[in-house]
């Protein structure tokens, strides 16, 4: 890095659909990037796209950046509010002579195509309209609405020193003069991109490696302008579970389907991370560590494999590390959306305090305390195997000391051992009972206080009467 040089990053999602886990990760990135060198990031919508963009996909990004906690130092940036300033670069362009105009109709274009496949040539365009000494350009056609494209330097090698593959080098043989402004005036991607990370003084690039093929025409976009490039670095794909590229198809792709499925934040940020970096042996960390150690380098060159479980495993290390408070609240939400309306905070926030060393996730502490408001249904084999008829006096008998105590874990562990005394049993006869009994399943944490959270009446409802 240049001393002296303030760090400006971005993140550009294109709201055609929820933000991807992909970007979710280059997001990250390039936030961690700015965060440790106490630069600037900048969130930018790329809605150029127009037939796909819309307002509900902005939403969710807006939505996910805030979940997420990847706050952003300027934008959100629009850029079909930019086209004024695209156009006055496109007509600086054609002025220099590194763009011009085209008016080539899009069923010439495809014969071209048509003849270059025929001969087992790439497909490319052929600079039919590209002005050059002593050529003779086609006559205008009447009723063609032209297209700006760019004037790409014939010869020459594109480099560039990827922070995360390394330099790369492509002939400008490859690639052919592209289109920067569409007939309708809207730019193109590869356009806008550049004129908006120049206009932004953006000095990081973080990306999918699926742009990688893009980046030699944005740098020579750059150049043409004589705009200062920034440093690229191109992220490898994330795979799914079974080995392909993570889609639609292939499982939840959404960063909010993870809120909504009961991860924190900080787990997925820390989870993403791990994804194509590393910090020594590092598995769990926080954001705020994250920030402190992320300075581009260690990111892996191979793609990630997203892995569930070990998701859970870290969202499980940060359930343990989150104030109960907290928990309680996200619990609530969880409740609530699946209609069961939860007041009690402070019921909720004791649950989360009794449970949250078993949980994955906070889907899961809702289970625990769905138990409380939900009528539990005990599976066959757990009742013949914990619940014999022995022990039936046994629970009769704690049934009705319940109805009598101070509804605390002390008070109601003395009664469960007033009744282990009275019956002759031991404490593993009866809490298996207990708590196939009144909770549904047969491993709880200490079983007083488990009960404690119940309402009295629902424990002796669940127990069996004399
Ligand atoms: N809109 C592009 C995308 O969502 C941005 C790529 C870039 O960061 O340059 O993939």
């Amino acid at each position: 890095m240049t001393v002296g040089m303030t760090v400006r990053t971005r993140i550009a999602p294109s709201p055609t659909g929820f933000l991807h886990l992909g970007t979710a990760r280059t997001a990250l990135y390039s936030w961690a990037y700015a965060r440790h060198h106490g630069g600037q990031f900048v969130l930018r919508i790329e809605d150029t796209d127009v037939a796909r963009s819309t307002q509900a996909s902005v939403q969710q990004i807006l939505d996910a950046m805030r979940w997420l906690g990847l706050d952003y130092d300027e934008g959100p940036v629009y850029q079909m509010q930019r086209l004024a300033r695209y156009h006055a670069v496109v007509e600086s362009m054609l002025a220099a002579g590194t763009a011009y105009r085209c008016w080539s109709t899009p069923e010439e274009l495809e014969t071209l195509r048509e003849a270059q496949r025929a001969r087992g040539e790439k497909t490319r365009y052929d600079g039919r309209w590209r002005p050059a000494p002593g050529k003779v350009l086609p006559p205008v056609p009447a009723g063609v609405a032209p297209v700006v494209r760019f004037a790409n330097p014939p010869d020459g090698l594109v480099r560039w020193d990827d922070l995360v593959k390394g330099p790369i080098a492509v002939g400008n043989e490859e690639i052919d003069d592209l289109v920067i402004l569409r007939a309708d005036g809207v730019p193109t991607y590869n356009f806008a991109v550049v004129v908006d990370d120049w206009d932004m003084a953006i000095t990081h690039v973080f990306r999918g490696d699926e742009h990688i093929n893009n980046t030699p025409w944005q740098i020579n976009i750059f150049r043409a302008l004589g705009a200062p490039l920034p440093r690229f670095g191109h992220c490898p794909v994330i795979l799914g579970d079974d080995g392909q590229k993570l889609s639609k198809r292939r499982g939840a792709v959404s960063v909010t389907a993870y809120e909504e499925a009961g991860y924190l934040p900080e787990a997925m940020l820390n989870y993403l991370a791990r994804l194509g970096w590393s910090h020594g042996d590092d598995e769990l960390f926080s954001p705020a560590q994250m920030v402190q150690w992320f300075d581009g380098s260690h990111l892996s060159r191979s793609p990630a494999q997203w892995d569930p479980a070990k998701l859970a495993w870290v969202n499980a290390h940060h359930m343990k590390q989150a104030p109960d408070a907290r928990l309680a609240a996200l619990a609530q939400q969880q409740l609530r959306r699946r209609g069961l309306p939860v007041d009690d905070l402070e019921l909720l926030a004791r649950a989360a305090a009794l449970f949250k060393d078993r949980c994955s996730t906070v889907a899961e502490l809702a289970d625990w305390v769905a138990m409380i408001f939900e009528p539990v249904q005990p599976r066959d084999e757990d009742l013949a195997a914990h619940v014999g008829a022995a022990l039936r006096p046994a629970l009769q008998d704690l049934r009705e000391r319940l109805a009598e105590v101070d509804w605390v874990p002390q008070a109601i562990a003395a009664a469960i051992k007033a009744v282990l005394a009275a019956h002759g049993l031991k404490m593993p006869q009866l809490a298996p009972a207990l708590r196939v009994l009144v909770c549904g399943r047969t491993q709880t944490p200490s079983i007083d206080a488990v009960l404690a959270l119940f309402p009295r009446a629902t424990v002796r409802s669940r127990l069996p009467a004399s």
